[in-house]
Order: structure tokens, then sequence, then C-alpha cells
């Protein structure tokens, strides 16, 4: 089963990429909306969390993991 769990600072990926080619987003802002940051271009973006939790994909590396 997928976990979607996802915590500030996280590094997810979502099911569409960013123009910039990069496929890795860090969580920024965790509320009723979300604040993703491209880790490619510095590019960010706020989306309502209902849509974050469609668009995610994964999460590639959680914040309190080493
Ligand atoms: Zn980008």
């Amino acid at each position: 089963m997928e976990v979607k769990a996802f915590e500030l600072n996280d590094i997810v990926e979502m099911k569409k990429q960013h123009p910039c080619g990069t496929n890795a987003w860090k969580i920024i802002r965790l509320g009723a909306d979300i604040r993703i940051k491209c880790e490619g271009c510095g590019h960010s973006v706020l989306i309502p969390r209902r849509e974050f939790e469609k668009k995610m994909k994964k999460i590639i590396k959680k914040a309190n993991e080493q």
C-alpha cells in the first residue's frame, strides 16, 4: 500500500513534472493550502491540500530520514 502521509520539508514527486524538467518538490508550508518548492529551479506554488493529495504521486524523501 502506498503511504501518503506527508510532513513539512518532505521531498515529493508529483504526477506532472515542472516545466523545468524536475519532478522533486519540497513541502515548505503545510496548512489548508500547501506550498511546494521545485527542487530544480526554486519556483514555488501554493495549492489546496485536497488538490495536492490528488496530484502528489509519492514521497521521495522524508524530512526526518537521513
Ligand atoms: Zn522547476
